[in-house]
């Protein structure tokens, strides 16, 4: 009786683990806070009031989720940003601008990813957050 070998899987190969430098181009001062996962952060910002969410469109505005004013980062009234690591999970790594709304005043957070899962408009935003401070 013929025998069919067992599902044949080539093993896999060794590939290199994507190697996550550290960005030297986004200077980012932080304030430290004990928040160790985005969540967290979120946490914590809300208490202190930053209970909106704020969101980054595709042109690199920023959005005010309470009256839908698009803020360019330039005139964005930071308060506090965040940098989160993503010890435990690389696709954590983000930064959370805590900002209020220059038009209605509302506090809220905005979320900015780095890494693999950014996209061009949130380097355009990150970049000019910096250059701002
Ligand atoms: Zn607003």
């Amino acid at each position: 009786m013929y025998t069919t070998p067992a599902a044949q899987r080539p093993s896999k190969a060794r590939g290199t683990v994507g190697v996550m430098a550290d960005d030297p181009t986004v200077p980012i001062a932080g304030e430290p806070v004990g928040a160790s996962t985005l969540l967290e952060a979120l946490e914590q910002l809300r208490a202190k009031g930053f209970d909106r969410d704020m969101f980054v469109t595709a042109d690199a505005m920023v959005r005010c989720g309470s009256c839908h004013h698009d803020m360019a980062p330039s005139e964005l009234n930071l308060v506090h940003l965040l940098r989160l690591e993503g010890v435990s999970d690389p696709g954590e790594e983000a930064v959370v601008l805590a900002l209020e709304c220059t038009v209605c005043h509302a506090r809220g957070t905005a979320i900015l990813r780095f890494g693999p899962e950014a996209g061009p408009q949130d380097d355009a935003v990150l970049l000019a957050v910096a250059d701002h401070r």
